[in-house]
């Protein structure tokens, strides 16, 4: 399976929070029998490549579920109501396509509100609201959706988009790239590792539950106990119309190096280590920041705390349905881990702990 299949399969996987099987079976196939694998106890995967020696204990978390819905109830003519999983900005909510994964199989829809030729000119000026919105899987008063389809509250709904490269053929859009993009720089991470040393043990870690509140993190870091922990995910692009023409944070400019998030400020001393390695390796990196938290939230404060980094993807259109990285990017990304892994030895370790 070459990158571009790879991203295909895990943007594709079904998954909001607390239903990340299909990524977790994923992962395992990719993983295979290079590694040791367990899952914690809310369904975080963990797998252990043991490299020389048994310490330092590196953990590399990329959470497996992306932002989505929860239908919450079924109106007497047959629209869902639906609770929100995860970050969503409302206005990103009114046609967007979607999918229901009820116990006989997917259904499409669109969610739906009321036609902006019928809103008031107050309304219109404001943000639209979850609560006055809908899914639309295709009822009418002779079609009851109940019946015909078997949706129940509870069931699970993703944005419906698929991936697609761009004209511009490094720019690859599609929905959850936040964060099976992680996903997949975690097996890539142990595609280059199977080839080479590392004097340390590192934890590929798939986790559950971040958008809802880095709770997979939490308990997966309690069983791994690492010495050193960091997060793959995406960083924002400020590169659009409306932002700082002076950001830093653009597709094509390399690694995003998370200085400061809701959740945590880095370890200064593993940051500059990552920092040294990019610039003797001419790998590009710009600092970036963010409101919101990464599972590096909850892994640094892990026992007696772990430094840790929270290392980003650019991406653009961050929680919506359809997101932008660029394969430039994810391949500075992957050198950047992959060099971590051979140089983190016990003797670095220490030096950042001193
Ligand atoms: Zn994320």
């Amino acid at each position: 399976m070459n990158r571009i299949e790879l991203f295909q399969e895990l943007t594709g996987a079904f998954g909001i929070s607390g239903y990340e099987e299909e990524i977790t079976g994923i992962l395992k196939k990719h993983f295979g029998d290079r590694v040791t694998m367990m899952r914690d106890g809310i369904g975080s995967l963990i797998a252990k490549k043991s490299g020389a020696a048994e310490q330092p204990k590196i953990m590399f978390a990329a959470h497996m579920d992306e932002i989505g819905f929860m239908v919450k109830s079924i109106t007497k003519k047959g629209f869902i109501k639906f609770l929100t999983m995860g970050g969503w900005y409302e206005g990103n909510l009114p046609g967007l396509r979607v999918q229901v994964k009820t116990k006989n199989g997917m259904v499409p829809g669109v969610i739906g509100q009321k036609a902006i030729h019928d809103l008031p000119e107050e309304e219109r000026k404001k943000l639209p609201k979850v609560d006055h919105m809908y899914i639309d899987v295709g009822a009418t008063h002779e079609y009851d959706i109940k019946e015909k389809l078997g949706i129940r509250p509870g069931d699970p709904v993703i944005p419906d988009y698929p991936f697609v490269q761009l004209a511009n053929k490094d720019l690859c859009m599609a929905k959850a790239w936040d964060d099976r993009v992680g996903c997949a720089l975690l097996v890539d991470l142990l595609n280059n590792l199977s080839a080479a040393d590392h004097p340390n043990t590192v934890y590929l870690t798939g986790t559950v539950q971040e958008e809802v509140g880095l709770r997979g993190a939490r308990t997966s870091a309690f069983s791994i106990a690492p010495d050193i922990g960091f997060a793959l995910d995406v960083s924002l692009c400020r590169d659009t119309p409306g932002n700082d023409d002076d950001s830093p944070e653009k597709l094509g400019s390399g690694v995003g190096i998370l200085i400061r998030d809701s959740t945590m400020i880095p370890h200064t001393k593993l940051r500059d280590f990552v920092c040294e390695l990019a610039e003797h390796n001419n790998i590009p990196y710009h600092f970036t920041s963010i409101k919101g938290g990464y599972d590096t939230g909850v892994i640094h404060i892990t026992k007696y705390g772990v430094p840790s980094l929270a290392i980003g993807i650019p991406t653009r259109y961050v929680h919506s349905g359809s997101s932008i990285i660029s394969l430039t990017d994810y391949e500075h990304v992957l050198n950047l881990i992959t060099l971590i892994v051979k140089n983190l030895d016990a003797e670095a370790l220490k030096n950042i702990l001193i």
